[in-house]
């Protein structure tokens, strides 16, 4: 099979010198926090499947719903047709996420729902005669995803500069990053967020005519580099965005379903969006699906009108797939039957335990290390002290990859910065283990 994996296989970022060094991990079971190779070796899914995984993997509940959807009916298009899945799970969702989101667009993949906020923000704005607002605004360091508009709005530039000239023009505005913060006070937050919000006023004082939304990775920013932000950031932000009419489009497409501690990471701040993308942990990562939750003022612009074209042109095949619908409908039970937000506070106090009391911070090359939630990330320097970094020739990133398998543990470092981010079936164990684990590596590669 690996044979043929290399020779049939395009596998998403590959050809990457570093990371095709080696065999892809042929897996062939998965129980909870573990994934278990072909030769039965065991590792733990320190990263959720992709961000993905949310209960653990081959969660009893989440089988059944499965099984019971397929006997029932599979796949059905949802224009024309609907099914109890697509509205029940549409109106946990509408309970469940910050208030004034009350309609529910179905997608697939974390991708196609920031192109459904993104094209139903831009529509909005010519519907009701708002016709120059045409433009976002987008951070540094922000990933929204690898489709053209998810692209256009991303602020990576390794992923997105080849691209441009494909790309719609937008305003990138920098990112509130704690890293910049000379303290861990809430002033010391302030600060960074304040930074950060300046050049957006500006922006706004002079183009708010111009400008459609926002789109932020709210509280942590996470292929850009596990960039933890301030609440105060996103306070301020919806403040301005009601202020000049402006969407707030909160891509919540990792961090939504409690990896932040917190149901959506927009509780942290206390705010709605107008526009919410939800995905990955959405079906507890089993199935592809998403959700791009809006407000009924966004939903009223919208006509049924096909000879004006007044209605939203966008709809993919396998939307509101139903057995999509019905594992995340399962999954959202699981979180109630299992008080998952209220247990996983242990396991988050946990893993501030093992991260700052196994040694982790006194190694020096380590910097930087930081939580929320049950996502932790820390950065890995030639001087920690300095911050100067490993010359890139180096590739430290990829030798933790490489040496975690050999511990067992399933790292995807992020350039030099190593994270985790924990499915909730985490247990205190598991995360003073991989941790342990994780020193074990380190000191292999960096001594
Ligand atoms: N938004 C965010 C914040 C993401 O982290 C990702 C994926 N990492 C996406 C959008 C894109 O999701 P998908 O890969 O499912 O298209």
């Amino acid at each position: 099979l690996l044979a043929k994996d290399r020779q049939y296989v395009w596998h998403p970022f590959t050809q990457m010198k570093d990371y095709e060094q080696r065999d892809h991990v042929l897996i062939q079971r998965a129980e909870g926090i573990f994934l278990y190779d072909a030769w039965g070796r065991k590792y733990y899914d320190t990263v959720s499947s992709w961000w993905c995984n949310v209960h653990g993997h081959g969660h009893p509940r989440i089988k059944e719903a499965i099984h019971k959807q397929l006997h029932a009916f599979d796949h059905i298009m949802f224009s024309g047709l609907t099914h109890a899945p697509g509205i029940t799970l549409a109106e946990r969702l509408v309970q469940l996420a910050p208030e004034g989101l009350h309609k529910v667009f179905y997608s697939d993949n974390g991708s196609t729902a920031v192109e459904v906020a993104l094209k139903m923000s831009f529509q909005y704005w010519q519907q009701v005669g708002n016709t120059t607002k045409t433009k976002f605004i987008y951070l540094e360091g922000s990933y929204h995803g690898d489709t053209l508009g998810a692209v256009s709005v991303g602020g990576v530039e390794q992923y997105h500069a080849l691209f441009k000239p494909l790309l719609f023009h937008g305003y990138k505005m920098p990112a509130p990053d704690l890293r910049a913060a000379g303290g861990h006070t809430l002033a010391d937050e302030a600060i960074v967020a304040e930074q950060a919000l300046a050049p957006v006023r500006e922006l706004l004082q002079l183009e708010a005519e111009q400008i459609a939304g926002i789109i932020v990775e709210p509280m942590l920013m996470g292929a850009g580099g596990m960039i933890m932000t301030p609440a105060h950031y996103l306070t301020e932000l919806r403040k301005l965005c009601s202020a000049h009419q402006i969407h707030l489009i909160a891509d919540e497409v990792a961090t939504g379903f409690g990896r932040t501690g917190t149901m959506f990471a927009c509780e942290h701040a206390g705010i709605s969006p107008d526009i919410l993308c939800l995905s990955k942990g959405l079906t507890a990562g089993v199935m592809p699906l998403a959700a791009t939750l809006c407000s009924d003022t966004i939903y009223a612009a919208f006509y049924d009108d096909y000879m004006t074209q007044k209605t939203f042109f966008h709809g993919h095949s396998f939307t509101g797939n139903p057995v999509a619908c019905a594992v995340a409908l399962a999954s959202l039970e699981v979180f109630e039957e299992e008080a998952v937000l209220e247990r996983i506070q242990l396991t988050i106090r946990a893993l501030e335990t093992a991260l700052h009391g196994s040694g982790l911070a006194a190694l020096p090359y380590v910097a930087n290390i930081r939580q929320l939630g049950l996502v932790a990330a820390f950065d890995l320097y030639e001087d920690a002290q300095r911050k100067m970094p490993f010359p890139p020739e180096k590739r430290i990133g990829a030798a933790i990859y490489e040496a975690g398998f050999e511990e067992g543990l399933i790292l995807r470092p992020l350039g030099d910065t190593i994270y985790y981010w924990l499915p909730h079936c985490a247990t205190p164990e598991d995360v003073s283990d991989i941790v342990s684990r994780t020193l074990r590596v380190l000191n292999k590669v960096l001594g």
